[in-house]
């Protein structure tokens, strides 16, 4: 094969409002192009009815490629879905509610030709979300910036474009836990970014509830940082300096004829909060061994009932 094809990745959960928008959209963006293409429509286990109207779309045109999963395994998953089953030269990365608008992708392709193997797109502005998504979001990139080795350029999501060489690497890393933004960046190639303006969601809700931000914090964290894990160790050293301090001070004022430090209180107060530490230090090593327990057992990433060489090619 020497034709160059350009695949467009969409993870679906319960959009069934937004499909043939998507559809309309993506089809219009890439034939302007005039590029050969496939738009890979990953249903991660909706319950909508989208399955029905990503299967119809599969039987009326060649260029959408369903992969159905037998359940929901996570935005990740699907994406990682996606990138295994796209033969495309340059790989396109896109939410399926349009809040990533396909139009950009012409930016994106017109920096590929130009030789970057990775361009990642930019919010310069986001639209239509609530001020606690817009603070977690921005607290969560901020975060990551400062305690991970790879340096996740600020605002961008998963919106991006992937040459083929950085999909094959990607297709190569299995972990279970999947940042799949952070592990596009931790590949290396040249990288570049384009802005765009996020819009709102076309239409329905969003499907990443406080549940699921909160373990994509976590997989992103603990894939990508050791801090955590350290974490009780400069606990642990803050705590027994004190420990030292507090010998010589209490030796005096006890000479010195003071009630300080008389009484359980403060006893109580010291226990409570050496076991909260300790707590809080368990947990977080149950957080990672946890996760290696899942990369021992070896399950596949995610379960396909449907996959596009079920539909007429
Ligand atoms: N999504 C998915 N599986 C899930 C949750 C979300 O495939 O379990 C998809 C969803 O359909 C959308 C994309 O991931 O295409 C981003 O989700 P959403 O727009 O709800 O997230 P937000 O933009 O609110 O962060
Ligand atoms: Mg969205």
């Amino acid at each position: 094969m020497t034709e160059t094809v350009i695949s467009i990745i969409a993870p679906i959960f319960n959009e069934k409002e937004t499909l043939p928008e998507l559809y309309r959209r993506v089809s219009d963006v890439m034939r302007s192009t005039g590029e050969n293409w496939e738009l890979l429509l990953i249903d991660d286990g909706s319950t909508d009815g989208s399955t029905e109207i990503i299967q119809q779309f599969a039987q009326e045109d060649h260029h959408i490629k369903p992969v159905i999963f037998a359940r929901n395994f996570g935005h990740q998953l699907a994406v990682t879905a996606g990138l295994d089953y796209a033969r495309g030269n340059a790989v396109v990365i896109i939410d399926a509610d349009l809040q990533d608008p396909p139009e950009v992708i012409i930016d994106m392709l017109k920096k590929w030709r130009e030789g970057f193997e990775v361009v990642y797109a930019i919010r310069s502005k986001r639209e239509g979300e609530s001020w606690f998504k817009l603070f977690t979001a921005s607290l969560f990139y901020r975060i990551i910036y400062r305690i991970t080795d790879v340096k996740i350029p600020l605002d961008t999501g998963d919106f991006r474009l992937l040459d083929r060489k950085v999909v094959d690497v990607l297709k190569n890393m299995r972990e279970q836990h999947r940042f799949l933004r952070g592990m596009s960046v931790w590949v290396g190639f040249r990288q570049t970014g384009v802005e765009y303006e996020r819009s709102a969601r076309y239409a329905g809700e969003t499907k990443y509830p406080f549940k699921k931000m909160f373990k994509f914090a976590k997989d992103a964290i603990t894939s990508f940082s050791y801090l955590p894990l350290q974490l009780a160790t400069y606990l642990g050293f803050v705590s027994a300096g004190l420990a030292i301090l507090a010998i010589p001070v209490v030796v005096i004022l006890r000479q010195s004829g003071s009630q300080a430090f008389f009484g359980q209180a403060t006893t109580l107060i010291a226990v409570l909060f050496l076991g909260g530490v300790q707590l809080i230090s368990l947990g977080i090593l149950g957080e990672y061994i946890g996760r290696l327990f899942d990369e021992a057992k070896g399950r596949p990433l995610y379960i396909v009932r449907e996959s596009p060489e079920d539909y007429p090619d």
